[in-house]
């Protein structure tokens, strides 16, 4: 079976989970406790975070440890909101996750937010000059992701974080789907928050972290110990702090990787279109430079995309349609809504996600899967 739906989850990396293992077992100390086995917690504790700010290139004391993407964008984005006074004027896209939009409903029904979203083109693009007219004095927060999970659409983050910047207002990226593939320095893109999620990277679910700049006023989610200096109260989950750590060590050389796994995705993208006159390529095409390296998804004409889905199974690829966090929903899915496209063709809708072991094995054996299940389809 080839397994192309990376950007749902990947595999726990063997290094990782052997680095979190004695966490787990004769380490099993709470970093809080001031005994030798809490000590030593502590210490593997702020080996992971002072790992993972080199990382992103900001201070350790900038970033918390979380159970992963949702509750790193609930942080961020409900922390930034309710802890800025400037206002309650916030600026997104229709087209990011749910994790974002939802809690963005609940910053509007619950706390009198208002959302502009800006307008998206029929790739997913927005632009710095529609940022720039969208903010206002009242504005405390945009968000916008790096790189789209369903289409695999890049934002410009560096050039729309500094628009924000002109303004003052704090930016924050949902970057879920970019260790690995691209450079994640916060100074240098300019960002003020940013999400990850250990599982999107080799490390387990419920692992994830949020860099969050000591400039900031963060209001917390969870209250009790003062954990993570007091933005996530509960004893901290070591292991798995040491095992994002560790996964984020193990990421790879983004350009390299852009570059070996993009031609790979690109071939397959090519042998789609040339091959499958029912295929549209959702967002830019690959000569833009505009796309996630690993994520290719299709619209198939005519062509239901869950019995699409099941005649690859069949075939020997697994991949999703849509979003898998929206996965069992029958609705169509909110980004290609978003980018225009109506409810039955969101409905033909396949992706594609490589891994960092993609080669062109993998995608010729993708493309003759996707021959064999559209010939099923007739
Ligand atoms: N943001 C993006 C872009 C994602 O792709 C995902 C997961 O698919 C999330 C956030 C949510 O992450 P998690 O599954 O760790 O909650």
């Amino acid at each position: 079976m080839l397994y192309l739906d990376h950007a749902a989850t990947t595999p726990v990396k063997p290094e990782v989970l052997k680095a979190a293992w004695p966490y787990l077992t004769e380490e099993f100390g709470n970093p809080s406790s001031v005994h030798e086995t809490g000590l030593r917690a502590k210490a593997a504790l702020d080996w992971a975070r002072e790992t993972c700010a080199k990382f992103l290139g900001v201070y350790p004391h900038e970033i918390a440890f979380t159970a992963g993407g949702t509750e790193s964008n609930n942080l961020a984005l409900t922390g930034i909101a309710l802890g800025n006074p400037r206002g309650r004027h916030i600026v997104s896209a229709r087209t990011e996750h749910s994790s974002v939009l939802a809690c963005l409903d609940y910053l509007v029904a619950s706390h009198g937010f208002t959302v502009d979203y800006l307008p998206v083109d029929s790739c997913g693009r927005v632009t710095s000059e529609a940022l720039r007219l969208a903010l206002r004095p009242d504005t405390t927060l945009v968000t916008l992701m790096l790189a789209n999970n369903e289409t695999g659409l890049i934002h410009p983050v560096a050039e729309l974080a500094s628009v924000a910047a002109e303004f003052d207002v704090p930016f924050h990226t949902d970057a879920v789907q970019a260790p690995g593939w691209f450079d994640l320095n916060a100074p240098a893109l300019g960002v003020k928050a940013l999400s990850l999620s250990g599982h999107k990277f080799g490390a387990p679910k419920g692992s994830g972290l949020v860099y969050l700049s000591s400039a900031l006023t963060i209001e917390p989610l969870l209250h009790g110990g003062g954990q993570e200096q007091g933005l996530r109260s509960g004893t901290q989950n070591l292991a798995w702090s040491v095992a994002l750590a560790v996964a984020l060590q193990l990421a790879g050389e983004p350009e390299t990787e852009r570059a070996r796994v993009g031609a790979v995705t690109t071939a397959f993208i090519d042998g789609v279109l040339a091959e499958f006159r029912q295929a549209r390529l959702t967002g830019p095409n690959p000569e833009s430079g505009e796309r996630h390296p690993a994520i290719a998804s299709f619209t198939f004409e005519g062509i239901n995309g869950e019995t699409l889905l099941l005649e690859l199974e069949n075939a020997g690829v697994q991949c999703s349609s849509g979003s898998a966090c929206s996965a069992g929903s029958t609705e169509p899915s909110h980004v290609l809504t978003a980018l225009g496209m109506d409810s039955d063709t969101c409905r033909t809708a396949v992706r594609f996600s490589f891994g960092h072991d993609a080669n062109s094995d993998q995608a010729a054996f993708a493309l003759s899967g996707l021959r064999q299940a559209l010939a099923r389809l007739g």
